[in-house]
């Protein structure tokens, strides 16, 4: 009888792992410590549960790094991507889903899959036997941290994001606020009106950047001092790299045109996205922050349409356990001390949902042929999922390694194409065009038996 294949964690990365594996025919066993033992951000028993935004981020396969990466998914028959699209919510052009039923639709294909078995125990330690793929995510159980640390040598690191509040749809004044996608983006009015939008004046943005410099943030606990990561910076401390970080960024005022007030430019515009298909949450787009629950009410409260808001959740701060994946995997994601251990997701030093939810597609594949006596090829660099396992694998400088979102950064530079600005539209058609191809081809081809 075949071994079962062991995963460890049902979240984005173990979920898709489980799923590709037994998919092919592999049984595994899927063990999953919630609900039994919690973390402090997951709110359910269920796989695949989101733990914060409900966006997969930019939708678009030709233009955009992560929308290829939804591609490369879905021509694998990914679970993750599949589900997102059956319960997505209008979000422009984005990907945005509706959590709950996202969730509850991973769980139920893979508890009714016949290959699958589940576990409800914590894993407190590396097994030697079997083959195992680790997808603990950032919130790697404590147990199971002190055993990763033992074996690695100290090497999992830990740093700090913040989550953003989701306030309640009625108690937002749509007399001042209104709703508009940026660019008028989408293709239904569904989308192209995804958003809502609060105005400021200069005035009022001004007042705002000070109440948030002035506000009381959650201190960090002793030893927790490791830097942000720089895509998800709380927003007092974008304020507090600049008084116009913030107006460049989330709070960018391009594209959107006040409904009341057409006329009238908006200094800086506060973005709302749809949180569930009833249309009853909205969060606030980049507010991540470490505020003071009560800074947070009154800071947020003096965005014009938002001071009557009511918060379903505020926004915290949180841990994010990693790797340090370039010195420590090779290129199969294999523990290189104990190869007969991967890791996937996001404790491998990617960063964001679909990311981790790719290495565990990647690890889930990786470990059937193993199973199977046989080495699948590299996943080429041009693909995105190829530069992410390229990047974090040693791609990156393991000195100076930090979580890393998929960006045409990580792709090998294209030939005879035009740089800077100007040539930014073909630049990332030409990536897209040819990671297609190269992970068509990937996916095509026959494995190898091992040299
Ligand atoms: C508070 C917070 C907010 C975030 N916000 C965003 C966001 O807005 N957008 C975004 O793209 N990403 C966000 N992230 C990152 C997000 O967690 C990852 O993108 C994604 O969930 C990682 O997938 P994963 O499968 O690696 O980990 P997870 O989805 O966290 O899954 C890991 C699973 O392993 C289980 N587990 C842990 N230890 C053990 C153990 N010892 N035994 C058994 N089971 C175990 C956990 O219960 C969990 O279900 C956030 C993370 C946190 C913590």
């Amino acid at each position: 009888m075949t071994k079962p294949l062991h995963i460890v964690g049902g979240g984005m990365a173990g979920s898709e792992a489980a799923w590709q594996a037994a998919e092919a025919g592999l049984p595994v066993v899927l063990h999953e410590m919630r609900p039994k033992v919690g973390t402090f951000a997951h709110q359910t028993g269920n796989f695949g549960e989101m733990v914060c935004s409900n966006s997969f981020r930019s939708d678009d396969d030709e233009q955009n790094a992560v929308g290829l990466l939804h591609w490369e998914m879905r021509q694998a028959g990914s679970l993750v991507m599949a589900s997102a699209d059956k319960h997505r919510l209008p979000a422009g052009g984005a990907l945005a889903v509706d959590r709950e039923a996202f969730a509850q639709e991973i769980t139920d294909h893979l508890r009714a899959h016949p290959l699958i078995s589940v576990s409800d125990e914590e894993v407190t330690e590396l097994p030697s036997e079997g083959q195992w793929i680790f997808a603990t995510g950032p919130l790697t159980s404590p147990a199971l941290a002190q055993a990763i640390q033992a074996e690695t040598g100290a090497e999992s690191l830990a740093f700090f994001d913040a989550i953003a509040p989701i306030v309640h749809a009625h108690s937002i004044d749509m007399d001042v606020a209104w709703r508009q996608s940026r660019y008028d983006k989408g293709e239904t009015e569904d989308e192209r009106t995804a958003y809502i939008n609060c105005p400021m004046t200069k005035d009022q943005y001004e007042a705002f950047i000070d109440a948030l410099l002035a506000a009381e943030t959650t201190p960090f606990r002793e030893g927790e001092a490791a830097g942000y990561f720089d895509g998800c910076l709380p927003i007092e401390v974008m304020a507090e790299r600049g008084r116009e970080t913030l107006r460049f960024g989330p709070m960018k005022p391009i594209g959107l045109t006040n409904a009341h007030k057409p006329d009238e430019k908006a200094y800086a515009v506060v973005q709302l996205r749809r949180d569930n298909a009833l249309g009853t949450l909205y969060n606030i787009v980049g507010f991540q922050t470490k505020m003071k629950y009560g800074a947070q009410k009154a800071v947020f409260q003096t965005i014009p349409g938002l001071q009557e808001a009511e918060f379903a959740r505020l926004g915290g701060i949180h841990r994010n356990s990693f790797l340090n994946s370039p010195r420590l995997l090779d290129g199969a994601l294999r523990l290189r001390s104990r190869p007969n251990i991967r890791f996937a997701g996001q404790v491998t030093g990617v960063e964001g949902y679909v990311e981790s939810a790719s290495m565990g597609l990647l690890a889930g594949r990786l470990a059937v042929a193993e199973a199977q006596g046989q080495e699948l090829p590299a996943v080429p660099a041009e693909t995105a999922i190829g530069a992410l396992v390229t990047h974090i694998t040693g791609g990156a400088d393991a000195k100076t390694f930090q979580p890393m979102n998929v960006n045409f950064g990580l792709f090998p530079p294209l030939e005879d194409v035009r740089g800077g600005r100007r040539g930014r539209k073909e630049r990332y058609k030409g990536y897209t065009d040819r990671a297609k191809q190269a992970w068509t081809n990937w996916l095509e081809q026959k494995v190898k038996e091992p040299a």
